[in-house]
């Protein structure tokens, strides 16, 4: 099921330039109504479900409905995200509640370091190798050792 904003909880944003779930959607299907201060999806059959827009919204007004391969039908699924792991709150229909928390994140927030620390050039751009090839698969020495 695509997503849905729970309008009590939604609050624009607080009139940022862009919300947060306009910001995060790959198919900008999030719009915000304006005079209501309400976001919206406005195409709900293009949605992907890819849980973006809920991972993201800070007052945690968006849901989709999981299928029933994932959990049982009529249960409710809310991540919440903190700087090294997300927790899956699971509620079933007979108000039973499960948390589940992964992490995320092999290294401490900002340290990521850009392109993993591999050289890039402009030329990448027109050369058939993939990101960080041939280094990253030391094909080079391969053929030395030919
Ligand atoms: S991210 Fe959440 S609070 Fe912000 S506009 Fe979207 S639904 Fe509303
Ligand atoms: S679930 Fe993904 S595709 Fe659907 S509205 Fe949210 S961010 Fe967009």
């Amino acid at each position: 099921m695509p997503s849905f904003v729970i309008v009590e909880k939604c609050d624009g944003c607080k009139a940022l330039d862009k919300t947060a779930c306009q910001y995060i959607c790959p198919n900008d299907l999030m719009v915000l109504n304006k005079d209501l201060m309400k976001a919206y999806n406005i195409e709900p059959e293009m949605c992907w479900e890819c849980y973006n827009c809920v991972k993201i919204c800070p007052t945690q007004a968006i849901e989709i409905r999981g299928y029933a391969d994932f959990v049982p039908l009529g249960a409710q699924v809310t991540p919440m995200r903190s700087s090294d792991s997300i927790m899956w709150t699971v509620k079933f229909r007979n108000g039973t509640l499960k948390r589940f928390k992964f992490p995320i994140r092999t290294t401490p927030e900002g340290t990521a370091v850009p392109d993993g620390g591999w050289a890039t050039s402009d030329d990448d751009l027109s050369s058939p190798y993939l990101f960080t090839e041939p280094a990253s698969l030391k094909t080079d020495d391969l053929w030395k050792k030919q």
